[in-house]
């Protein structure tokens, strides 16, 4: 699926909407430039499984999480954002495994970083900065 948007808030609605279908054990992989969106993305998603809480930007812990109810059942919202990952020994002491675990939901920015450990089984959305307002969102599911 491939959308256009023209506003932070319209990048956010296309999350929310989104985040309606995630089931537990999804992992959303996130991909484009720094500014693109990634950021406001993952915020509309965490609105759209019910979060109150403020989203902050990970980046010194990499990870941040929150408690979700998702069809009663109690899982985590984890949002990592591998921006200042540098090598593979920052990645290991995330704990990936546990993270890409059966009870949680992952947004991950920066997913490229480690694309060779992400689960083949997720949720790509790429995003690209036409202009200062237009993003194109490209959402796959493999
Ligand atoms: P990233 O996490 O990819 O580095 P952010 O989400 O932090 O990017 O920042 C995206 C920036 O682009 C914000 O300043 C936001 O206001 C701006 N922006 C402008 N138009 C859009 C749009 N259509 N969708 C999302 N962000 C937009
Ligand atoms: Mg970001």
């Amino acid at each position: 699926m491939e959308i256009k948007t023209n506003s932070p808030s319209q990048t956010q609605k296309v999350a929310e909407k989104l985040a309606k279908s995630l089931k537990k054990g999804d992992v959303v992989a996130l991909f484009g430039d720094l500014g693109a969106g990634k950021t406001i993305f993952v915020k509309g998603l965490a609105r759209g499984l019910g979060i109150k809480k403020r989203i902050l930007s990970p980046s010194f812990v990499f990870v941040r999480s929150y408690p979700i109810d998702l069809k009663n059942r109690k899982l985590t919202f984890h949002h990592i954002d591998l921006y200042r990952g540098k090598d593979f020994k920052d990645f290991e002491s995330l704990g990936l495994n546990e993270i890409f675990s059966n009870d949680s939901i992952v947004a991950l920015e920066w997913a490229d970083r480690i694309k060779d450990y992400l689960p083949e089984k997720r949720i790509d959305v790429t995003i690209k900065a036409i202009d200062d307002k237009i993003r194109k969102i490209t959402i796959k599911r493999s």
